[in-house]
């Protein structure tokens, strides 16, 4: 049979794992399974590296969630929210669904913008700020969605396609947007409006849950060099192991810097590759109930974070007694530097701005995770760098998977589903006896 080994035991890894009908060895640099899903606990306070909330479509994903978390699952529905410092208030996600509570001559921007949009006088979309136009109309774009789509994806959204978009950026019927203008209403929108979250462990009680599943994942393994041709991967330790098929999750830079004998015009393209990185600055905080929300959304440029969430509300096992947990995230990159340095005193300080913090508050624990890939960037050549960059590792018997190796925009569930499937072909070619 040839063997398969794989690269990462982060979701993807392990289902790979998980899904191949052969043994298997999974390699991981860190000293514990999980990738992005894990989570750290200081003092009983548990954070996600960036919040964590599943909400899998497909009925698999799903059962496959539930057989490993069993009890340990928790329904919720969303309560998101976006903050406005300019107006003192919050309304609810998403801006466009929500608009009552903001300034009159706000939402009246918003209804008219949509109103000419809905009329498409103007050709089609060609990047995702003509979408958010094209979509939703001037107003809303101008006054929330082209501000916060600069701030977590770091670039003008002129210069992103929006083939990533999917059902992620919730769209409305004119009637929708009345009603949401009109009235507080608390209809939900988007596919995240309901999600199961652990009771207990943070989210690397699924990544956990999964490890006990599997046999052989050796950690602390770096790999540090693949031989393409003579098909073996070599880690920071010198341990050297063969294989006909590799499945790597890594990041697509960082296999293309690792593998020998790349053509020029496949380490350009991968040079290339854009993605931001975040970084989650977590507080533990000795007040209780600081908030009622799961999410705040911030847009203003003048905060530092564009997202921050209360674990404490995803599960009360995430924080003491007493106690409150704030996670906040940060994105940057090359395009939009952000000094890590007096990073945790420059949020506190935006917290008290947003009156989430009082100046008193005691913060009792904080940590800082530097997620160096968070989310790819489709920039204008993304598709047509990440085809001729698989199209070469699939050649030599690599098989790129997960949210880095397909290099998409994958939630969980994605991931999930995209070490099944890879595991799936590996499997219909062993049982045709292919090497
Ligand atoms: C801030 C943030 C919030 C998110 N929130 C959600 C959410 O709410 N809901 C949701 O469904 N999804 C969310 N996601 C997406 C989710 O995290 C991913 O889809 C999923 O975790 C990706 O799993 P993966 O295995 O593909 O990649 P990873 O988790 O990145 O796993 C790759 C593994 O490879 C290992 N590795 C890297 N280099 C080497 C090397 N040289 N040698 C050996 N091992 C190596 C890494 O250590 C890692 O364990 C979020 C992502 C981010 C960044």
């Amino acid at each position: 049979m040839p063997k398969a080994i794989i690269l990462g035991a982060g979701l993807s890894g392990l289902s790979a794992a998980y899904h191949l009908e052969q043994d298997t060895e999974i390699y991981e640099k860190e000293k514990e399974a999980g990738g992005l899903c894990r989570s750290i606990n200081i003092d009983d306070f548990i954070f996600d590296y960036g919040p964590h909330i599943l909400f899998p479509k497909d009925s698999y994903t799903q059962e496959l969630i539930k057989k490993l978390l069993d009890e340990n699952l928790n329904f919720q529905k969303r309560e998101a929210y976006i903050y406005h410092r300019l107006y003192d208030t919050y309304t609810r996600f998403p801006f466009q669904s929500h608009l009552y509570g903001l300034p009159v001559s706000v939402v009246k921007d918003c209804i008219l913008g949509f109103y000419k949009a809905l009329q498409k006088t103007e050709e089609k979309p060609r990047d995702y700020e003509e979408w958010i136009h094209w979509n939703f109309g001037e107003g809303i774009a101008r006054h929330l969605m082209v501000p916060y789509a600069k701030k977590i994806w770091t670039v003008p959204p002129k210069e992103m396609n929006f083939e990533w978009v999917w059902n992620r950026v919730p769209r409305l019927t004119l009637e929708e947007l009345l009603e949401g203008a009109l009235h507080d209403t608390p209809k939900s929108f988007g596919f995240n409006k309901e999600f199961w979250y652990p009771y207990y462990g943070g989210i690397q009680a699924l990544p956990q849950a999964f490890s006990s599943a599997i046999q052989n994942i050796h950690l602390g393994k770096e790999v540090t060099k693949i031989s393409v041709n003579k098909k073996y991967a070599e880690f920071k330790d010198g341990q050297k192991v063969y294989y006909e098929r590799l499945i790597s999750t890594l990041p697509l830079p960082e296999v293309i810097k690792y593998a020998d004998e790349v053509p020029s015009q496949v380490k350009a393209a991968s040079e290339a590759l854009e993605n931001n990185s975040v970084y989650c600055v977590n507080l533990g905080i000795e007040r209780e109930n600081i908030s009622p929300f799961h999410y705040v959304y911030f847009y203003e440029p003048e905060f530092l974070f564009h997202r921050i969430s209360y674990p404490m509300n995803f599960s009360a096992n995430t924080t003491p007694g007493s106690c409150s947990s704030v996670s906040t995230e940060i994105s940057y990159s090359p395009h939009k530097k952000i000094s890590r340095e007096n990073i945790t005193d420059r949020v506190v300080e935006d917290l008290i701005k947003a009156k989430i913090l009082f100046p008193d508050d005691k913060i009792m624990v904080s940590d800082v995770a530097d997620l160096k890939y968070a989310y790819i960037i489709y920039d204008k050549q993304h598709r047509k760098n990440v085809d001729l960059i698989h199209h070469f590792l699939k050649e030599n018997s690599i098989f790129p998977c997960g949210r880095f190796g397909e290099w998409e925009y994958f939630n969980m569930d994605h991931s999930l589903n995209s070490g099944k499937i890879t595991a799936e072909q590996i499997n219909q070619l062993d049982s045709k006896g292919n090497l």
